[in-house]
């Protein structure tokens, strides 16, 4: 077992969701965490990342950084979305290298698995077929960040772990309705829905899909579990292992906010894959359990939706 206490966890990527959900958990656990914006260090700038790490001398790091979005941001940005995630995840291994740092995470996200893998997803279905045309640049690169840490410990030895974590939601999301996902899109169309007294509410597709959705207080939890407890080249997925169709979610959402219309399913915008589903199992049969069951977190988000300023300014 990795053992974190007194060490210094620097979060590449503090002002995300994932990253800001990782500063909550780790300074409620009394860690010393080290955050920094891009004014002081930018992150697809080498010289920038070695001297940060080379002065702080952190001895975790974990890679929460990632330029991030749709698939309207993917299309528009594929440069953006390759060449930055790429120098993001290179220069901060190499500078955690040089530095000797004891630990390093690494994160991707499901879409670095084939278009077509079978359901649910293992990780051994990396890198067996074609990827989602839409969101290869960010796969692509991901997938690079992956073999770079696996490579950056069978040539060094350094204890470099991926976690691939499976949808997410919760405090910190992206409420913007063209470019976020479902979750944070549909509290927000039920929250305006009910203020406006709206018969209706708008949901994309037939409501048949399947998901399996994570709060991302629980992916913070499984993340430091990982960091104590894993330590292997393979990289582990991080799911509930739970599946929900998006009705039956938006219907959960409606009772969360407490909007008593109709669902209306707009067949005119796309379903996606009718089914996402990681499998976690490697990582349940290590002993880790999900804690923050969907209504729960529903309603937690739906309070930092409700209460956060900045959140519903930025939506
Ligand atoms: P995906 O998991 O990569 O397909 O990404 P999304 O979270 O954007 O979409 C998941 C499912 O939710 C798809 O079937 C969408 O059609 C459906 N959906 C229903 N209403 C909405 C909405 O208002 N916004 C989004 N983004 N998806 C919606």
């Amino acid at each position: 077992m990795f053992d974190l206490s007194g060490k210094t966890i620097w979060i590449a990527g503090h002002r995300g969701m994932v990253g800001g959900a990782l500063v909550r958990r780790l300074q409620r656990d009394g860690h010393r965490v080290l955050t920094a914006g891009r004014d002081r260090v930018d992150l697809v700038r080498q010289a920038e990342v070695e001297a940060f790490v080379a002065a702080e001398r952190p001895d975790v790091v974990i890679v929460a950084a990632a330029r991030v979005g749709g698939i309207a941001a993917n299309a528009a940005r594929p440069v953006d979305f390759l060449h930055d995630n790429l120098l993001i995840e290179a220069n901060i291994m190499r500078a955690a290298a040089d530095a000797g740092v004891a630990k390093l995470l690494f994160l991707g996200s499901s879409c670095i698995y084939p278009r077509d893998a079978a359901q649910p997803m293992t990780e051994a279905a990396l890198l067996t077929g074609p990827l989602e045309a839409t969101n290869q640049w960010y796969a692509i690169a991901k997938i690079a960040g992956i073999k770079l840490a696996e490579a950056y410990r069978q040539q060094h030895g350094l204890d470099f772990i991926s976690a691939m974590p499976t949808n997410l939601y919760g405090p910190g999301d992206n409420y913007d309705l063209e470019s976020s996902h479902v979750i944070p899109a549909l509290l927000r169309k039920a929250i305006e829905a009910r203020d406006s007294g709206a018969a209706t509410m708008t949901v994309w597709g037939s409501g048949t899909p399947l998901r399996e959705f994570m709060h991302v207080d629980d992916l913070a939890d499984a993340l430091v579990f990982l960091l104590q407890n894993y330590s292997s080249p393979e990289h582990i997925n991080v799911g509930t292992g739970q599946e929900v169709t998006i009705a039956e979610v938006a219907r959960i959402i409606c009772d969360t906010v407490g909007f008593t219309g109709e669902l209306v399913f707009d067949r005119s915008r796309p379903d996606g894959t009718p089914r996402k589903l990681m499998d976690s199992s490697r990582l349940l049969a290590m002993g880790w359990r999900p804690q923050i069951g969907l209504r729960e977190g529903l309603a937690d988000a739906w309070r930092d939706f409700s209460e956060n300023p900045t959140t519903r300014l930025s939506a």
